[in-house]
């Protein structure tokens, strides 16, 4: 039987370590640290890869550290439009939503698509619609309020720029989980506020099944970086096809993906992966990406910076 495994991750970018101050490093280690405790003891108990991803990424959604749920970033007319999706590889199952921005938890209403809809994707209001319909906790837009993200999106729109996240720091805080479970299924869930200054209806790669989230029975993939980059090379598809059809490894794939071909396209960014052996790989062509991961009767890993 295979170990179980669980990464996740808070976002990729330009995080300089003399930029973070030890007691927003110690936070951002203390948030990634119970995001993944929050999937590894569902794992622990049992719970399937699907309940886990769930679990982790509403623990980020949750944290205004992260551009995903509360701390999502400014659009252009000053809304948080979020975007979300989850895959369960054991069955090819997924549900995603676009430009969402009421939903508390974006990440439960990608699974309410995929588990109680017909569909793969809704977006806007007749996602939110949805939502209502199964109960979920809506927000009104004083809750996605922060004062760091607003004080970007001025500098953003008086630039005239629409940048990911922080564009000073070039900094992705979009959220993600991948995890294989103890009867050996796969999932992956990613969640986001997209890019700061962004137009109206512009969706990234994260709520794309194959483009910014992808499970199978290969593997779980979950991106961050530059979104129109991860869409055009269809970038989480690709490692699975990369392994299933080319014979790599999970980390042969991911050093193709994401060091060689996303590096020439000029995309940055990261990934997070697990194989259904529980390998896990953490590839980002930028400074650094704050993630964490553990495998079953291992210690945790959590780590911001190349190391
Ligand atoms: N990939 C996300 C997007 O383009 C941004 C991020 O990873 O922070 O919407």
């Amino acid at each position: 039987m295979a170990k179980f495994a669980i990464a996740i991750h808070g976002g990729a970018g330009t995080i300089k370590r003399e930029q973070l101050t030890p007691d927003k490093e110690f936070e951002y280690t203390r948030a990634l640290t119970d995001a993944l405790a929050a999937g590894y003891d569902l794992l622990e108990k049992g719970s399937s890869a699907t309940e886990a991803v769930e679990a982790a990424v509403i623990e980020l959604e949750n944290n205004p550290l992260f551009n995903a749920g509360k701390g999502s970033v400014f659009s252009a007319e000053g809304k948080h439009e979020m975007d979300a999706a989850i895959m369960d590889g054991s069955n090819l199952q997924a549900g995603a939503v676009a430009a969402v921005t009421s939903v508390r938890n974006p990440i439960s209403l990608a699974k309410a698509v995929m588990e109680q809809t017909k569909h793969v994707m809704l977006c806007g209001s007749g996602a939110e619609q949805l939502a209502k319909e199964f109960h979920l906790e809506l927000e009104d837009d004083e809750y996605f309020f922060t004062q760091q993200r607003f004080d970007q999106w001025q500098k953003a729109k008086e630039a005239g720029e629409v940048v990911l996240d922080h564009s000073d720091e070039k900094k992705f805080g979009t959220v993600g989980a991948v995890a294989l479970d103890v009867e050996g299924n796969l999932a992956a869930g990613t969640s986001t506020g997209g890019m700061t200054n962004k137009r109206y209806g512009r969706v990234g790669d994260s709520p794309l099944i194959g483009g910014g989230t992808y499970a199978s029975d290969i593997c779980a993939v979950s991106c961050t970086g530059d979104g129109e980059f991860f869409i055009r090379s269809v970038a989480a598809h690709s490692l699975a096809s990369m392994m299933k059809y080319g014979g790599k490894s999970l980390i042969e794939a991911c050093e193709q993906l994401v060091q060689k071909d996303l590096v020439e396209m000029g995309g940055e960014g990261g990934l997070i992966a697990v194989d259904g052996e529980g390998n896990i790989a953490l590839p980002f062509n930028s400074e650094g990406m704050y993630r964490a991961s553990r495998r079953q009767g291992e210690e945790l890993v959590v780590k911001i910076f190349r190391d």
